[in-house]
């Protein structure tokens, strides 16, 4: 029998769908929706808590404009309803999914059988150059925030998606953005350098204190996607006791880039062995990317993910890493990073 570990995901973007779908309580997520997550399939899969995102869509979806910059008073409104979105859910059935602030909560929500969610803002356009929102944001729960998503904004400038490609595309951080840097190691707010470019990444691990993270990317020796860690950044994570959370993206995985979802689950497992032998067994867990990317079949949805266990069992990982994979290791880094 498949054995089921207990997951803390580095990455979703539920929240963007029960807002586009109005669902402004998110009770599609309580009695069944299509896409990656809901209730019933976490319990399946062991699904136990993760980053919920919060990320600002574009206007239009179609080629360059995919990537073209937001308004700032859009961006603001649908920033703030989604974070409502998840207050809401949380406040009204703690017993089922609890917002977290700590490892503690974390650890404690498991304790009693409820999804732990960490709210995670994914580039931060709905945040004001006097970063008013921030520290608005920071009181509704707000623990993990990447600066930009993949796209210019005023505090820096995303990666564009492109294959193959390095991610060494564009200017660094604005002035503002060393500012929300800064302002976020004071407050005890991850940041998270997945979205950024290399000049950013290099900007935050020059400014932060903490260890870095990358809540949802893959390796780029192995897919050269301009999304992927090179190996030089995953030599500052690991010397900086960072984590990377590996994205279950299809594009970001696959050697050839191609969006297809017959991506073996052979080849997450290399890019998990790849991680572990550069940040240790310490520095790896998942960050699936659900309902914001093209999962590979045979992973699904959050129910598929003894799945992806069973592949690193078969491929000799032992069940003390696995579990670190799955859990520990946000976990522990939490602790040392937001408390
Ligand atoms: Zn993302």
């Amino acid at each position: 029998m498949t054995q089921t570990y207990r997951v803390f995901d580095g990455h979703n973007d539920l929240l963007l769908h029960l807002h586009a779908q109005a669902d402004l309580r998110g009770d599609s997520f309580l009695t069944g929706r299509e896409g990656h997550l809901d209730l019933e399939k976490c319990r399946a899969g062991g699904f136990a808590g993760g980053f919920f995102a919060i990320y600002v869509p574009p206007e239009n979806r179609t080629g360059a404009a995919r990537t073209a910059p937001v308004a700032p008073d859009r961006a603001r409104a649908i920033t703030l309803e989604a974070a409502a979105i998840l207050l809401r859910l949380t406040r009204a059935r703690p017993d089922v999914i609890r917002l977290c602030t700590s490892a503690a909560q974390i650890e404690a929500a498991n304790r009693d059988g409820a999804i732990a969610a960490l709210m995670h803002v994914e580039g931060a356009e709905g945040i004001g150059p006097d970063l008013a929102e921030l520290e608005v944001l920071h009181a509704a729960g707000l623990r993990s925030l990447g600066p930009v998503w993949s796209r210019p904004n005023i505090f820096g400038h995303g990666v564009p998606f492109a294959y193959p490609a390095t991610p060494d595309i564009g200017p660094g951080l604005t002035d503002a953005g060393l500012r929300l840097v800064a302002e976020c190691e004071r407050l005890g707010i991850l940041i998270d350098l997945s979205h950024l470019n290399e000049a950013g990444f290099w900007d935050v691990a020059r400014l932060s204190s903490r260890p870095l993270v990358a809540t949802h990317s893959c390796v780029h020796a192995i897919s050269p996607h301009s999304r992927n860690l090179t190996d030089r950044q995953l030599a500052a994570i690991a010397e900086s006791g960072g984590v990377v959370g590996l994205n279950f993206g299809c594009q970001f995985l696959r050697e050839d880039g191609e969006r297809r979802d017959d991506t073996p689950l052979a080849t997450m497992v290399r890019h998990l062995a790849y991680l572990v032998e550069r940040l240790g067994e310490t520095g790896v867990a998942l960050g699936s990317d659900f309902d914001g990317a093209l999962m590979p079949q045979a992973i699904g949805t959050a129910a598929g993910l003894p799945a992806l266990t069973e592949a690193m069992q078969q491929a000799g990982f032992g069940a003390a890493l696995i579990e670190r994979i799955c859990w520990q290791n946000w976990i522990d880094l939490l602790r040392r990073t937001i408390g």
